[in-house]
């Protein structure tokens, strides 16, 4: 059975807006910024191939990930990632790019430190 949550990241991530809504400006605060950082290489392009702010929402249940005691496992949870940029003009928030996938942490044993990849 295909559960809403692996339906949603086989479908791929859904694009956004391209031109301001409001006022129809493809000029944008943060891309124009992070161009810029790139062009006095303050930045590299690998580093930050996306030009845009960047939410992640880890979607991570730590109540349920704590029910199989295994060290070394390796858990995974849906998470949404969430491009945004600000319009230059009228500085309206647009939202780019919604991406949905899936985020891990390694548990070392139990009781350690639990650590993001
Ligand atoms: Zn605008």
């Amino acid at each position: 059975m295909v559960t809403e949550y692996e339906k949603a990241v086989k479908q791929g991530p859904v694009e956004g807006h391209i031109l301001c809504p409001e006022c129809g400006s493809d000029k944008r605060l943060i891309a124009d910024f992070v161009a810029k950082l790139k062009e006095e290489g303050v930045i590299s392009s690998e580093l930050f191939p996306q030009a845009s702010g960047v939410w992640e929402i880890p979607f991570m249940d730590l109540a349920k990930m704590g029910l199989i005691e295994l060290p070394q496992a390796v858990r995974s949870f849906p998470k949404v990632r969430i491009l945004f940029d600000i319009c230059a003009e009228c500085k309206r928030l647009l939202i780019t790019r919604v991406e949905f996938g899936e985020g891990s942490i390694v548990q070392q044993s139990v009781g350690s430190q639990q650590k993001s990849l």
